[in-house]
């Protein structure tokens, strides 16, 4: 069992991930570290109740909050999942997202390398450091092929840019400082928790609140879908028998158009919960203006991952999405408390 770092745990995937260590008791200790941005919910990990997990309200940015957190709780693993991670935002506000995304990272990286260097031989091999990126790194595609981990870096927009630029940081303390580095980029994540300005909680929460469907453009980009658990369970696998130094690309196995999914959504709650009139959610939808820079379409290549380290996706995108639509049914007070305080359903990122 071992002691995790996680940044930016209160976030979507971050505090999945934390339920998934606590639930499969894969963790002797868990720390917490996350600045609690308007992403970060400690509705998230409120049914935790236990004496191993720490929460530090802390900036990944400053330097000594993280040689503290290093020096005092000795982890095993640090996995970073802190960043801003909206592309409507990043156009909106990028100074932000090169801040966390490289700045922080680096600080990350750096801190980690010093405090490694006292550390016993031992305990210094067998550290992880796990970067946690996306497939919008690799730009867009065209209707054919798909991302390889060998696909050359062509982002598209602020927040995809700044997470190429932490990818080739730590790519770069692998190579010069031998530090114990592990990359995975993984497609959308869907699932309990997500923050609601996200395209699936969104179509859902609006649906449920009588609310128009915007769709940006023509609705005909297409996304690779991975449901969040099928990730953490891909990343515990990455810690546990991953090489260093190597990049793993995690991907659900799910092409959709945005348009089908935000009808497929409408599809299943006709039947949960049908609205008075008979009519079906469908008709909510709206096409707004696009989004800049939108990229067409992501694909996941996840073979190396699935022949090197025995890791695919358990759930599809139809079982996947049931239980997805479900939580967000069955937890209203959690996204309610959301709308009410922080996210007031805005369209960013129009320029
Ligand atoms: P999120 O926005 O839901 O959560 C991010 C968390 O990081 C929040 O809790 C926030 O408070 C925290 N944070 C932000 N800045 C911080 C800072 N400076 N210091 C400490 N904490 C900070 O994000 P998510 O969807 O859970 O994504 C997690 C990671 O996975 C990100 O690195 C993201 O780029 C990557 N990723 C996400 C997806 C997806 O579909 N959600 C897909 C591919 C990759």
């Amino acid at each position: 069992m071992k002691k995790y770092l996680i940044t930016g745990g209160c976030g979507f995937i971050g505090s999945n991930f934390i339920h998934f260590l606590l639930e499969n008791q894969l963790s002797s200790q868990i720390v917490n570290l996350d600045k609690m941005t308007y992403a970060g919910n400690k509705d998230n990990l409120s049914t935790i109740d236990h004496d191993n997990y720490h929460f530090i309200k802390g900036d990944i940015c400053n330097q000594s909050t993280v040689r503290n957190i290093l020096e005092k709780y000795n982890p095993d693993v640090l996995v970073h999942f802190a960043a801003e991670s909206h592309v409507d935002r990043s156009i909106d506000g990028p100074v932000e997202f090169v801040n966390t995304n490289i700045v922080g990272t680096m600080n990350l990286l750096n801190e980690s390398n010093q405090w490694s260097k006292k550390l016993s031989c031992e305990k210094k091999n067998s550290f992880r450091f796990l970067h946690v990126s996306t497939d919008e790194v690799y730009g867009s595609l065209g209707v054919k092929g798909k991302f390889l981990e060998s696909t050359p870096y062509d982002p598209s927009s602020p927040y995809s840019a700044s997470k190429a630029g932490s990818d080739h940081l730590v790519r770069s303390w692998f190579r010069t400082f031998d530090f114990p580095a592990i990359i995975t980029n993984c497609s959308n994540n869907y699932g309990p928790y997500q923050f609601p300005e996200k395209l699936i909680p969104l179509m859902i929460i609006n649906s449920l609140k009588g609310k128009d469907l915007p769709i940006y453009g023509n609705g005909m980009n297409i996304r690779d879908w991975l449901y969040v658990h099928d990730h953490c369970r891909a990343i515990q696998m990455v810690i546990e028998k991953g090489q260093l130094g190597e990049t793993y690309n995690i991907g659900g196995n799910n092409e959709i158009t945005n348009i089908q999914i935000v009808k497929h959504i409408c599809s299943i709650l006709d039947k949960e919960t049908p609205l008075r009139s008979g009519k079906s959610f469908s008709e909510r939808i709206v096409f707004v203006d696009d989004r800049p820079g939108h990229d067409y379409r992501y694909a996941i290549d996840s073979s190396k991952i699935k022949e090197n380290l025995g890791w695919e996706p358990l759930e599809t995108f139809e079982t996947g999405i049931e239980k997805t639509i479900s939580w967000y049914i069955d937890n209203k007070t959690w996204w309610g408390k959301i709308h009410e305080n922080i996210y007031k359903q805005e369209r960013l990122g129009l320029i």
